[in-house]
């Protein structure tokens, strides 16, 4: 799979990264404080953005293996301007 078409848009939050995500949503992670921010859209598609975005997704994707539900994700990484980006989308 290759990289979704990571974006920085402006949030009242601060500036975000997004993504087209296929859903109605508009899945925008803002990073804060220098840990980065994350969306877990509807649609079951998460990414971080923001240093140390890997290992934070893996750290929140390990929080949740436990779940009956939780299905297996296909996994990337991407840079965004200067934003570190990572990403996991549900296998079909
Ligand atoms: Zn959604
Ligand atoms: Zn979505």
């Amino acid at each position: 799979m290759s990289n979704p078409d990571f974006r920085v848009i402006a949030t009242e939050k601060g500036e975000g990264v997004t993504y087209t995500c296929g859903c109605p949503c508009v899945p925008t992670a803002v990073p804060a404080d220098g840990a980065p921010g994350f969306e877990h859209c509807c649609c079951g598609k998460v990414h971080f953005a923001g240093a140390g975005a890997e290992s934070a997704l893996t750290a929140y994707l390990a929080g949740r293996a436990h779940r009956k539900r939780e299905p297996r994700y296909t996994r990337g990484l991407a840079t965004v301007g200067a934003v570190e980006v990572a990403w996991a989308f549900p296998q079909e």
